[in-house]
């Protein structure tokens, strides 16, 4: 079976390039009845903190993407990779290496632009000191590693440009590029999915798999994203956190959808929904240039499947941007009266808080704060309109066929567009110029609470 795996160090939030990562791990693995593993590169003690391990647990957990098994720490796993590379010893695909920093730093200097190559490659055990020792890989000297790479296709590295990696440092800790190579074999990772920035330890990491005579994964190094001008994404471009998406109210569908078209396409085939993703999600498909994050492109996507939402996923996904923007919770009223709303609501919105914005007048309470702009409809003329409307809906069932040709005879009889109604109606109802259609409103609101606005103000 497929296991892929997103392996984040917790070192901050959840970039978007790394959620991309992610998502495409994911829908690589889900859409062929495989695992997807999770594995946090917390080695670096320095840089690692457990909160960050939340927030990007968090942001998977918001995208929905989830994960097979617990999480798997790769500092816990420090002995096996220790014990691995002291295996590597004793099978002589590796050595150990006495030069000092100061050493290597001198060679160096001798030898600039040139690979380090140990002097204790190749030497006596006699000469052996008794002095603390790195485990270097002995990685072949000619020849070349070639990475087979599912989007890059062939990267050729020659063998004479890499140097012996080190594997335990002389403390005995465990080098990254081990941990990488012994947790993927380990956890029985096939695929590799990752950023292109890791290109460059492919080579080496592929030559540590070959010392240890293990099975290579499959690699696909994707393209990092870039901002809408085509330069590397960074906080210049605005939002880089997933976080910061689902606080400017993006659904986390949308992102998802968003987020596996940018650097994956499937024919002309823009919006598309989990079930569809899962089944087109190729490698195939994904391109070898960056993707460029595009706002515009990102609201439509939005706005599609807000558009396409029930209820009930409505409801869920406004009630999880209130909380995680630190907002109220909503009241039963306040629900009622946005789903009977919704299928107008759900159509105009391109994001959530845009969504709640339009949503206004069903999350007020009265008496009506009426805004400035919307207070010139309540001239003498417009109160006058809304006293004569409030009598003639009296009566009426509450259906909207009745109400409309209600302020429809009404605006005949006064010899004034229907305009002249509504907006001193938009005003009295909502108290504010931008809302859905005052029919819309009056549905939702319902008679008596209709009929208590309009009073409000003619009394
Ligand atoms: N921990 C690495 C990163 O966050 C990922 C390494 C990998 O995917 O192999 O960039």
């Amino acid at each position: 079976t497929i296991v892929t795996r997103f392996a984040p160090s917790p070192t901050g939030y959840l970039h978007i390039g790394g959620a991309r990562t992610a998502l495409f791990n994911w829908l690589y693995a889900r859409g062929r009845g495989g695992k997807f593993l999770l594995r946090i590169e917390d080695t670096d003690r320095a840089r690692s903190t457990p909160e960050a391990t939340e927030a990007i647990l968090q942001g998977l957990t918001w995208l929905g993407l989830d994960w097979d098994g617990e999480p798997v720490s790769q500092f816990e796993r420090r002995d096996r990779h220790a014990e691995v590379a002291r295996e590597m010893l004793a099978r002589g695909g590796a050595y150990r290496c006495f030069s000092t920093t100061d050493e290597i730093a001198a060679w160096r200097e001798a030898h600039p632009r040139e690979p380090f190559v140990s002097p204790w490659r190749d030497a006596d055990p006699d000469s052996f000191p008794d002095a603390p020792f790195a485990i270097r890989l002995r990685a072949p000297r000619d020849g070349e590693t070639v990475i087979h790479d599912a989007v890059q296709g062939d990267v050729t590295v020659a063998n004479d440009q890499l140097d012996d990696l080190i594997l335990l440092r002389s403390d005995g800790t465990p080098t990254y590029m081990l941990a990488v190579v012994v947790d993927d074999h380990d956890m029985g990772v096939t695929h590799v999915i990752r950023g292109d920035d890791h290109l460059t330890n492919t080579a080496r990491q592929i030559q540590v798999y070959q010392a240890m005579d293990w099975p290579l994964p499959s690699f696909a190094h994707i393209p990092l994203i870039h901002g809408e001008d085509g330069k590397k994404l960074s906080k210049r471009h605005g939002a880089v956190g997933l976080h910061e998406f689902a606080a400017l109210g993006y659904p986390p569908e949308a992102m998802r959808n968003y987020l596996a078209r940018l650097g994956w396409s499937h024919g002309d085939d823009e919006l598309f929904d989990d079930a569809q993703a899962r089944d087109w999600f190729d490698l195939s498909g994904v391109g070898r240039a960056p993707a460029r994050l595009d706002f515009k492109k990102l609201e439509h996507v939005s706005s599609h499947h807000i558009g396409g939402m029930d209820s009930n996923r409505l409801m869920a996904a406004l009630d999880d941007f209130l909380q995680a923007s630190g907002q109220p919770v909503l009241s039963d009223l306040q629900r009622d009266r946005i789903v009977a709303s919704s299928e107008v609501l759900r159509e105009k919105a391109k994001t959530l808080p845009q969504l709640l914005d339009q949503a206004r007048f069903a999350m007020i309470e009265r008496p009506v704060e009426v805004d400035e702009k919307a207070l010139k409809a309540l001239d003498p003329a417009g109160l006058d309109m809304l006293g004569t409307l409030t009598a003639a809906v009296q009566n009426v069932s509450w259906s909207r066929e009745e109400l409309e040709a209600s302020a429809q005879a009404v605006a005949s009889d006064k010899g004034v567009g229907l305009g002249k109604i509504a907006a001193p109606l938009r005003a009295a109802l909502a108290g504010r110029t931008s809302t859905p259609s005052v029919f819309d409103m009056m549905m939702a609101l319902g008679r008596d609470e209709t009929l208590a606005r309009l009073r409000d103000q003619t009394k």
